[in-house]
C-alpha cells in the first residue's frame, strides 16, 4: 500500500513508513492512495466467516505488498482474538459490541494490530524499537495491553501522577515484562510535552528507535474498518434476497459515538471499498463541531467540554483532516452520506435508563450517544447498527447512580484492579526521563 499525507498528495511513502512516522513530516495524516472497489457478491462471501478470518482477508487485499502470507496470518491472528458479537434489540437496532478485548474498548483492535506490526517490523530489521507514549487515561492502557509480550518493542508510557482514575493507571501498570510506566510528577500536558523532547532529543534518538503510537497513527485506523464489514457482512441476505441492483431490503445505517473521528473514519474507508452501508451517523456529546460542520460547512475547533462520555470530550478531532480529504473538501458530498447528531448527559443518562428497562440491555455513555443518533435519525425502512465502544463497567459512578444493581464486573477488570501497580516516578523533565530511556 502507498500512501500519502493530507497536505501533500504527491509525496507518497510505503506503509511501514507511514506506521513508523505516525505522522507526516509536513504534519499531514497518512492516506491510502487507494482501496480496491469490491462487489457485493464478495462481501455477502464473508458472512459466515470469523472475525480472525475476515481480518485475514482485508490485510490480504491492502497489505499484499508490505507483509508476506505469513506474517499477514500472525498479524491478524494475534490482534483479532476476540470477537465482536452483534446484539439485536429489535429489528431496527443492532449493536456492534466492541469492547470484548482487554481494556473493554474498541481501541484494542486498533492498538493491538498496531503492536502485531511493530513486532514483524523489529524482527525483519533485527532492531528492537521503542515506543513512547503520553495518556491521560484510555489511550495508555490500550497501548500497553495491546502491546504486552509483543516481540522486539518496548513501551515507555507516560502519565500524570495521580490525575487518571485508579482502575485505568492499574491497567498500564500492572503488566510489567516490556511495558514500563513513567509516573511524570506533572500534569498530561506536561507529559506530552516530554514525548514530543524525547524525539527531538539525540542522545535517546541514537540510543533508540523511537515511535509513537498515537491514535492517528495508520496502523490504528485500518483494522478498525474490519468490524464495520465484520457486522455488515453478517447482516447481508443470502444471495436470492438481494436485488437485482444489489440493494439490500433494508438499508444499513451505522450510528458511531465520535470524538476524534477514528472510528467513523475507518467506516468511511470501508465503505470507499463498497461496504454496502447507506449512510453514517455522526453522534457526538456537547462537543459537536463536526455535527455542526455536516449541517453548515462551517469548521470551528473549540476548546473541550467535559461530559460523562469523557473519551468524546474533543474540540478538534484529529482525523477530520482525514474525512475531508476523503470527500475532496467538499461538504455537499460528505453531508449525503454523513449525518451529525449531538446530545448532552441529560439524554444519555436518559437513554441509559430507557434502554435497560425497555431491554434489559446496558449502554457506556459513549454507547449510548450512538444508540441516540440511531434512535432519533434511522428510518423504519432502514437498519440501525450502532457501534459499542466501550463496556459499562469502564463507567461505574455514571452507570451506578442511574441503575444500582444493573452494572456486573467482568473478570477482565476485577483482575486489573487486583493487580500491583509498578510504576517508575520521575519529576517533568527531559533530564529525569531521558536517564530512564537510556539507563534500561
Ligand atoms: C476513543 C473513544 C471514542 C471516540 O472514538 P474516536 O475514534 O476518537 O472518534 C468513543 N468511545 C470510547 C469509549 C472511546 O474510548
Amino acid at each position: 500500500m502507498k500512501l500519502y499525507s493530507t497536505r501533500n498528495k504527491e509525496e507518497k511513502v510505503d506503509f511501514r513508513t507511514a506506521v513508523m512516522r505516525g505522522l507526516a513530516p509536513d504534519g499531514g495524516l497518512y492516506m491510502p492512495e487507494s482501496l480496491p472497489l469490491m462487489p457485493l457478491s464478495f462481501w455477502q462471501a464473508l458472512r459466515e466467516r470469523s472475525i480472525t478470518s475476515k481480518a485475514r482477508i482485508v490485510f490480504d487485499l491492502l497489505l499484499a505488498d508490505d507483509f508476506t502470507d505469513a506474517e499477514r496470518d500472525e498479524i491478524a491472528g494475534r490482534a483479532f482474538t476476540f470477537d465482536a458479537p452483534l446484539v439485536s434489540l429489535d429489528e431496527r437496532t443492532h449493536i456492534l459490541e466492541l469492547f470484548h478485548g482487554p481494556t473493554l474498548a474498541f481501541k484494542d483492535f486498533g492498538a493491538r494490530t498496531m503492536a502485531a506490526m511493530m513486532s514483524v517490523f523489529a524482527r525483519k530489521e533485527g532492531e528492537t524499537i521503542t515506543i513512547v507514549t503520553a495518556t491521560s487515561g484510555d489511550t495508555g492502557a490500550a497501548v500497553a495491553q495491546g502491546f504486552h509480550n509483543a516481540p522486539g518493542v518496548e513501551v515507555y508510557v507516560l502519565y500524570p501522577s495521580g490525575q487518571v482514575s485508579p482502575l485505568q493507571e492499574k491497567q498500564f501498570t500492572t503488566l510489567g515484562g516490556n511495558i514500563t510506566a513513567l509516573e511524570v510528577d506533572g500534569t498530561f500536558d506536561d507529559c506530552q510535552r516530554l514525548v514530543k523532547a524525547c524525539f527531538a532529543d539525540e542522545r535517546i534518538c541514537n540510543a533508540r528507535q523511537l515511535t509513537t503510537a498515537n491514535s492517528i497513527n495508520i496502523a490504528r485506523l485500518l483494522p478498525q474498518m474490519i468490524y464495520y464489514i465484520h457486522a455488515v457482512a453478517g447482516m447481508l441476505p443470502e444471495g436470492k434476497s438481494v436485488s437485482a441492483q444489489g440493494e439490500m431490503t433494508r438499508p444499513v445505517v451505522c450510528s458511531v459515538p465520535s470524538g476524534n473521528f477514528g472510528n467513523l473514519t475507518a467506516g468511511l474507508l470501508a465503505h470507499r471499498m463498497g461496504l454496502p452501508v447507506s449512510r453514517f451517523i455522526a453522534a457526538t456529546n456537547v462537543n459537536h463541531v463536526v455535527p455542526d460542520y455536516l449541517s453548515d460547512g462551517n469548521f470551528h475547533p473549540k476548546s473541550s467540554l467535559r461530559t460523562i462520555s469523557n473519551a468524546m470530550d474533543v474540540g478538534n478531532p484529529s482525523n477530520f483532516d482525514r474525512m475531508l480529504d476523503l470527500y475532496g473538501n467538499d461538504h455537499q458530498a460528505m453531508a449525503r452520506d454523513i449525518l451529525g447528531a449531538w446530545f448532552d448527559d441529560r439524554q444519555t443518562r436518559q437513554a441509559i435508563t430507557e434502554v435497560w428497562e425497555q431491554y434489559g440491555y446496558l449502554m457506556d455513555p459513549h454507547t449510548a450517544v450512538g444508540y441516540l443518533g440511531c434512535r432519533e435519525h434511522t428510518a423504519d425502512n432502514e437498519q440501525g447498527l450502532i457501534l459499542a465502544t466501550a463496556h459499562p463497567a469502564k463507567f461505574p459512578e455514571t452507570i451506578t447512580s442511574l441503575l444500582p444493581d444493573a452494572l456486573v464486573t467482568p473478570g477482565q477488570l476485577l483482575q486489573v484492579a487486583a493487580g500491583k501497580k509498578q510504576s517508575i516516578p520521575v519529576e517533568a523533565s527531559l533530564d529525569a526521563v531521558r536517564d530512564v530511556l537510556l539507563e534500561n
